[in-house]
């Protein structure tokens, strides 16, 4: 695992992003490039830069197809907190994606399970993710894969924990009673299974969930440890969010980046 420590959350976003587009501007391959992507806070950034990068004809998107991680279940895509709501808002609507490269879970499927296997059909179709971004929950969580979810989890319905009912109950009036009680989510094994993972953390909030990531065992308990594993898996913090490692994992990889 890679650990790259700046100095906030403006330079978090410039360098997912300069890693995003690179990617992108890399592809060598016949097909698309296959993003996987989250919604959340700490991303918001990191979709800002990467449309200024566009606007700068820096990069381009017409050859790239997107998985997002999640959706509320129950909500429906007009919903002004569902999650396609927050991709058009935030990114896809500033940027030069065709619609039909856009897949997000439908939280008001009839048949849940049905969407959530077509998902996971339709990632292997196009041969599986390139670069899956992604966020960490205060509890350690990498999508909705909340704490004890399978470290081999695939796409499925998920019920949220409390905690992050009451983190995400800020977009809902700050009333938990608003606050979707399930969500579809890609697995823990969906998201390693991308050939790169970028996950992003900004704020003290999230220290400890990065300290147990980074330094902690490998363990269902904080999914996010399951980067542990992954060949190339790369954390994007600011030092808010390092403030919990010790002082020698701090060293080491603000050493090995210079
Ligand atoms: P946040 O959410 O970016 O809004 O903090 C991250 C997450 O819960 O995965």
């Amino acid at each position: 695992m890679r650990v790259l420590i700046k100095e906030d959350e403006g330079m978090v976003a410039a360098v997912a992003a300069g890693i995003v587009a690179d990617r992108i501007n890399s592809h060598t391959g016949d097909g698309p490039v296959v993003l996987g992507l989250p919604t959340g806070s700490t991303p918001l950034r990191t979709y800002a830069r990467l449309v200024e990068m566009y606007k700068a004809g820096e990069v381009s998107f017409r050859n790239v197809v997107t998985f997002n991680m999640d959706e509320y279940v129950g909500l429906d895509r007009q919903h002004p907190q569902s999650y396609h709501r927050f991709m058009w808002d935030n990114f896809f609507s500033h940027v030069d994606i065709p619609q039909e490269n856009v897949n997000i879970l439908d939280g008001m499927a009839a048949d849940p399970e049905g969407e959530c296997r077509r998902y996971e059909q339709k990632i292997a179709q196009y041969g599986g993710i390139d670069l899956f971004m992604g966020g960490i929950g205060t509890d350690g969580h990498i999508a909705f894969n909340e704490p004890f979810s399978s470290l081999s989890s695939r796409t499925r319905i998920k019920t949220l924990t409390q905690e992050t009912i009451e983190s995400n109950s800020r977009f809902f009036d700050h009333e938990t009673a608003k606050v979707p009680r399930q969500a579809l989510t890609v697995g823990v094994a969906t998201i390693l299974s991308a050939r790169e993972v970028l996950i992003l953390a900004t704020g003290s909030a999230k220290a400890l969930a990065v300290k147990m990531g980074v330094e902690g065992a490998y363990n269902h308990k904080w999914t996010i440890s399951a980067l542990q594993t992954h060949p190339h898996g790369i954390l994007v913090i600011d030092e808010a969010a390092a403030g919990e490692l010790t002082v020698n994992t701090y060293r080491y990889f603000k050493d090995i980046e210079q």
